[in-house]
């Protein structure tokens, strides 16, 4: 079977380097914000561009966080996708913040700024735009967009560890942006992991008191925070596995030059190729086709594994059937949920796996 991930047969190199990772932080008995998160902290803002880096739970709570100390909450509105995971809406809500739902661009599936431009209101306070499955686009205008609107940019990077536009890399264009190191991201924890990153050093500040409980020194707590932690084993494995990510990438981005150039179908069509002086990460390979239910049997039966990224757009999930949108309704959002399957992309794939999609691909036909 040619899987989604395929963690198991990652290099055996890399797993003894887990191993020892984890035996450091065993022996040195220190468990919750140590010397290895500081360590993961300091790596991951570099490597991000950013000033400060603050490890967090998750990449749900590292939204909600990013928009708590910046006092976005009750009464304020934040625009999104409706076609991201659902995380993202999630942690609006959590924040306490009503999301507002702007249509996507059909050849990206990323957000569309004609569509957050009608999503607009006077009480609209940030905009979250979604790197999804891994591509970086049009960062200028989402600058413009919320300088000219006096509102503030938040880059949800959950599927976007590493994309580049120009020289600048995802998360260092908003005033905050925000990682999740679930195990299947590009660079995975094993297990729940997560981070924000900003140049704004009294925003990380105040992230880094809010994660632990509201807390400026010890037993001083001052304001309400939560308990959102990355802990030292997973950020000492996070090192280890941050030394593979741009291995990683490269062969992702291999296998989707590949798939570029290979499929060859007209009822197959992958989303738009990458801008030039842009790095896609592909987290996601994802193409759409009106035959979906078909070419997933057809590849299922060739021992090809698909998923759908997202089978159900936000505006459709049962908590948010009144959640408010464009005025024009969402509908390209809901072409692309019905049309869209993610084809397996992974960096332990040999490039006879990817030949196989590939032939496969190309041998569907619509009946
Ligand atoms: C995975 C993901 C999240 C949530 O991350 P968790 O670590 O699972 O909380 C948020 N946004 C997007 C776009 C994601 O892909």
């Amino acid at each position: 079977m040619i899987v989604m991930n395929d963690f198991a047969a990652e290099p055996p190199a890399l797993r003894q380097a887990i191993l020892g990772a984890v035996a450091r932080v065993l022996e040195s008995g220190w468990y919750i914000l140590g010397d290895e998160l500081k360590a993961f902290e300091r790596e991951w803002a570099q490597f991000c561009g950013t000033a400060r880096a603050v490890g967090v739970a998750n990449g749900t709570d590292a939204i909600e966080i990013a928009l708590r100390v910046l006092n976005i909450g009750t009464g304020d509105e934040v625009i999104t996708t409706p076609m991201t995971a659902f995380a993202t809406v999630l942690a609006i809500i959590r924040a306490g913040a009503t999301p507002v739902l702007a249509d996507v661009d059909p050849t990206t599936g990323l957000l569309s700024i004609e569509s957050a431009n009608r999503c607009l209101s006077t009480r609209t306070k940030a905009v979250v735009v979604v790197h999804l499955y891994g591509q970086l686009r049009d960062m200028a205008d989402w600058e413009r967009f919320s300088d000219r609107n006096g509102i503030v940019l938040i880059e949800d990077c959950a599927q976007a560890h590493g994309a580049m536009l120009g020289r600048r890399v995802a998360g260092s264009f908003g005033r905050i942006g925000t990682y999740s190191f679930y195990p299947t991201k590009n660079l995975g924890a094993p297990g729940d992991a997560g981070a924000l990153v900003t140049n704004d050093t009294a925003l990380a500040d105040r992230a880094a008191r809010f994660r632990n409980y509201g807390q400026s020194r010890r037993y001083q707590h001052t304001e309400w925070g939560m308990n959102s932690r990355l802990d030292e084993l997973h950020a000492a494995i996070l090192l280890e596995r941050l030394k593979w990510l741009e291995n990683f990438t490269a062969h992702r981005q291999r296998i989707a030059r590949q798939y570029f150039d290979g499929i060859r179908n007209p009822v197959v069509n992958p989303l738009a190729p990458p801008a030039e002086s842009t790095a896609h990460v592909f987290h996601l390979f994802v193409v759409t086709t009106p035959a979906r239910t078909a070419l997933q049997a057809h590849l299922r039966q060739r021992q090809i594994e698909t998923l759908i990224h997202y089978p159900t757009p936000i505006h459709h999930q049962q908590p948010c059937r009144d959640i408010r949108r464009d005025p024009g309704g969402l509908p390209m959002s809901e072409r692309h949920a019905s049309s869209c399957v993610s084809l397996p992309c992974h960096p332990q794939m040999s490039d006879g796996d990817v030949e196989a999609v590939i032939a496969a691909v190309n041998e569907f036909r619509e009946d």
